[in-house]
Parts: structure tokens; C-alpha cells; sequence
């Protein structure tokens, strides 16, 4: 592997081993793989509560939860102790041809417990962009049943982020996943209600009401006998923590109950309590036809996704003969294990309501602290999410144009014992639902020296 000159020396020698059988065998996700052979990647060896390692002994706070999902932090035995548990009983058995096992009735009855009173089905897959085709299977044969063939179009919005199979990347409004094979015939995109980056001379409110209103020009536009569903998360996260102006969902509702469509809520991160609340639906008062989950639902310890469906579209497919759709691991009964008993950590120990009550409301005071940093054009949050405008001019939202300045504070944030993740300009955090007060602090404080790091370098 070649390095460059200025890569630190390392203290452990199977740090460059590691690095090296990267660059050799393993093709990374998202990431551009000359720059990943030339740097190498962090290597990560253990974790315990919201804290990562890494293989030079580094310790690193964690304020993405891995990827969004390590609601109860890492290093709980007891999902170790379910899986092994599992293991042993039975490894696998599948769902499909009328077979089922205890773990996955169990774990659709919990979820049916958890989930708005109207919804008492789940579908399970292997991840959330599975459950996301899933759902686009689903609500055509939903509308096949009844006799509507076609309603086959689905909308979603842009920047919106579904999954990365073919049909996820579709969903989703990611223009450089379009790019490379991810679309689909019958998928068409809306624009996102992202103020600070679209808003414009619009207040908020006014801009939640356009953005809205788009649905409704789309269904329009497209012929409501054409439209199957709208799609989208209630906070997007993958495309920078983008919190809709207040006006948003109520307008979308009304725009909802006017037209016949399905309404798909993607809960892959909204999902188990990062609102404080079960869904981002129940936050915002939204009634979906179908949501999607993955992420928080095992904390990460596992794969496993699904998607959890209406009482309404469960009547008319129950009615509809063959579903011809499923998974090899659809509801893996050791996944099924490992969800079950996070669901039991989450509700005995009373998260969400410590999130609720406690620290989220600690976590969104501490970071709008940073709001009066000189880089800093917007922090905006709602529950355990968060994120961070950096910007050249605060009053006219001027961006620092081709610098990455969001890729030179991540680096910064990284080498000084902190994670968070770039979007663009845009940095943003989600830590696991367990971060406590004092952790908070750590992490607004490892911030702010980040972001002057960051003004310093430009
Ligand atoms: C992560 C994510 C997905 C995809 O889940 P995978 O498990 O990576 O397939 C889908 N939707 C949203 C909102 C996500 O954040």
C-alpha cells in the first residue's frame, strides 16, 4: 500500500496491516476507494456505552451511534447473551411456505404493541432498504387487489434517503445514487422542506406551506388514478437532519386526505426513540399507511428491518392471495431475539422517557450554544438529533464554496476524540439514546474546539 508522507506513525503495527488488507480485498460502502487506498481506514476494535476505540487506542465518542442505530449504546450483554441464547435453541429457520418460530411472533406482537393503534402488522427483512422495497411491492399489490393496477407511481422527495438497493435508491432523491444505476421506472421526486438550504426570502412557515404544497402538484401532475404512495422520512437524516418547518406535516396531512394514496413513513431513523417518542409519526401526529424500520430496532447488534403495515392495507392483501415477495432472513429468529430484548431494555429502563424529559431537551440547549460560533449559520435539533449549518456569512447563508469544510471539521472531530458526520457543509449528530448530561457536555465542548480548528484552517 502506498502512504503519504503525512500519515502519523502508528504504535500498533496491526494498524498498517488492517490498513493494508483494505486497500487489497474490501470494497468499502460509500466511499471513494483511491482516496480509502491512499489514507486507509480508521480501524475500529471495540466500544463500550457511547465511546468507540480504535486500534491505536484512540477514544472516540461516538455521537452518530454507529450509523444512527445504537439506541442503547454499545457493550450490553444481555443482547449478546439473547443471541447465543437463540444460537443454540435454533440458528435459523425461515418464514417462508407456513413456517414460522417463536421469536419472530413474538417480536411482530411487540413491534404491534409499540407501533400507532392502527397498525398490528410486520413484514421483516434484513435491513431497511429491504423493508423499503418491500413497501413498494407491497403498496402495488396492495392497489393490484384492489383492482387498480395503474397506481404504480410512487413519490418521494429529493434528497430523501431510502436505502441503497436499486428500489431504495430510487426512492430515495440522491442524485449521485441516480447516477450509478439506482433508478426506476414510475418513481418521481418532490422538493424537500429544507429551509436553510432552499428557503430562500420565505419565513419558515411559508416555506413548510410550498414544499408541502408540491405533493399536491405532483399528484396532480401525475393523475391521482396513477398515484400509488408518497414516501418520506418525518426528519431526513442522511440528507443533513433536515427538520420541516412546523407547517409541514399538518399540510401534508390535509393534502393526504384528499387524494386516494397510500402514505409510507420511513422510520429507519426516526424510528425507537429518537423523537423521544416510538415513531417520528407519533411525534408529528402523522397516521401512515405503512413504516419502515431497521437501525434502532436491534440497536445495530443484528441486521434486521421490516416494515410495519396498516390494519387498512393488511385487510386488502390478506384478501389477495400469493404475496410473491420475501427474504432468505426475513425475520431471522436470532435477529428476532436480539430485537425483542433491546424493546425490553428501551421500555424497562425507561429511555424514551428519559430522552423525553431529561436529555434531550439538555442536548438541544447545549448545542444551539454553538449557534454563536462565527462558523456557524443555523443548529437546529429535535430530540436525539442534531445538526450544525457551517457557513462563510451568517446573515446571507453564504456557503465557503469548494473547501469541504464539512470533510476538514469531521477530520477534526475525529482527531480529537469526536464523531460526527458531514453532510456538505452540514454536521450532524445522533448519539445513541443513553448519552447522559454529562457526556453532552463533553461532546458540545469537543465541538466547539472542532469548529475552531476548522475557522483556522480556512
Ligand atoms: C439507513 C436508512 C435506510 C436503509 O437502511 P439499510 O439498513 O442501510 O438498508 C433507509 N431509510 C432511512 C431513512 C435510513 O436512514
Amino acid at each position: 500500500m502506498s502512504k503519504s508522507a503525512d500519515v502519523p506513525q502508528k504504535k500498533n503495527p496491526k494498524t498498517l496491516e488492517w490498513q493494508a488488507l483494505s486497500g487489497s480485498h474490501h470494497l468499502a460502502p460509500f466511499s471513494d476507494y483511491k482516496q480509502l487506498k491512499q489514507v486507509g481506514p480508521r480501524i475500529i476494535t471495540n466500544a463500550d456505552g457511547v465511546y468507540l476505540w480504535d486500534s491505536e487506542g484512540n477514544k472516540i465518542l461516538d455521537a452518530m451511534a454507529g450509523l444512527w442505530c445504537v439506541a442503547i449504546g454499545y457493550g450490553r450483554d444481555e443482547l449478546a447473551d439473547a443471541a447465543a441464547k437463540q444460537m443454540k435453541e435454533l440458528p435459523f429457520y425461515n418464514t417462508f411456505f407456513m413456517t414460522a418460530h417463536p421469536p419472530v411472533l413474538e417480536l411482530a406482537k411487540t413491534i404491534a404493541e409499540l407501533a400507532p393503534a392502527h397498525m398490528n402488522h410486520v413484514f421483516f427483512t434484513g435491513s431497511g432498504s429491504e423493508g423499503n422495497d418491500t413497501m413498494l411491492r407491497m403498496v402495488r399489490h396492495y392497489w393490484q387487489v384492489k383492482g387498480k393496477p395503474q397506481k404504480k407511481v410512487i413519490i418521494g422527495r429529493i434528497n430523501g434517503y431510502h436505502g441503497s438497493t436499486v428500489a431504495g435508491a430510487a426512492l430515495g432523491g440522491m442524485q449521485g445514487m441516480h447516477d450509478q444505476g439506482g433508478t426506476l421506472p414510475d418513481i418521481v421526486h418532490i422538493p424537500q422542506p429544507y429551509w436553510f438550504g432552499e428557503g430562500g426570502d420565505m419565513s419558515p412557515a411559508e416555506f413548510g406551506i410550498w414544499a408541502a404544497d408540491q405533493l399536491e402538484k405532483k399528484i396532480l401532475e401525475v393523475g391521482e388514478d396513477k398515484v400509488a404512495a408518497f414516501i418520506a422520512e418525518p426528519i431526513q437524516g442522511a440528507g443533513g437532519v433536515i427538520i420541516p418547518p412546523e407547517t409541514y406535516w399538518p399540510r401534508v396531512r390535509e393534502i393526504l386526505a384528499k387524494y386516494d394514496i397510500l402514505f409510507a413513513a420511513d422510520e429507519v431513523i426516526c424510528g425507537f426513540g429518537r423523537t423521544g417518542e416510538w415513531f417520528g409519526s407519533d411525534y408529528y401526529g402523522n397516521t401512515p399507511d405503512l413504516m419502515t424500520i431497521a437501525k434502532g430496532l436491534t440497536s445495530g447488534y443484528i441486521p434486521m428491518g421490516g416494515l410495519i403495515v396498516s390494519d387498512k392495507v393488511a385487510d386488502v392483501i390478506n384478501e389477495g392471495g400469493d404475496f410473491n415477495h420475501g427474504f432468505t432472513y426475513s425475520g431471522h429468529p436470532v435477529a428476532a431475539a436480539v430485537a425483542l430484548e433491546n424493546l425490553r431494555i428501551i421500555r424497562e429502563e425507561k429511555i424514551l422517557e428519559n430522552v423525553r424529559e431529561e436529555t434531550a431537551p439538555y442536548l438541544q440547549k447545549r448545542l444551539r450554544e454553538l449557534a454563536d460560533h462565527p462558523l456557524v449559520g443555523e443548529v437546529r435539533g429535535l430530540g436525539m438529533l442534531g445538526a450544525i449549518e457551517l457557513v462563510k456569512d451568517k446573515a446571507t447563508r453564504a456557503r465557503y464554496e469548494g473547501k469541504g469544510v464539512g470533510m476538514i471539521c469531521r477530520g477534526h472531530c475525529f482527531n480529537n476524540g469526536l464523531i460526527m458526520r458531514a453532510v456538505g457543509d452540514t454536521m450532524i449528530i445522533a448519539p445513541p439514546l443513553v448519552i447522559s448530561k454529562a457526556e453532552i457536555d463533553e461532546l458540545v465542548e469537543k465541538a466547539r474546539k472542532c469548529l475552531d480548528l476548522t475557522l483556522a484552517d480556512l
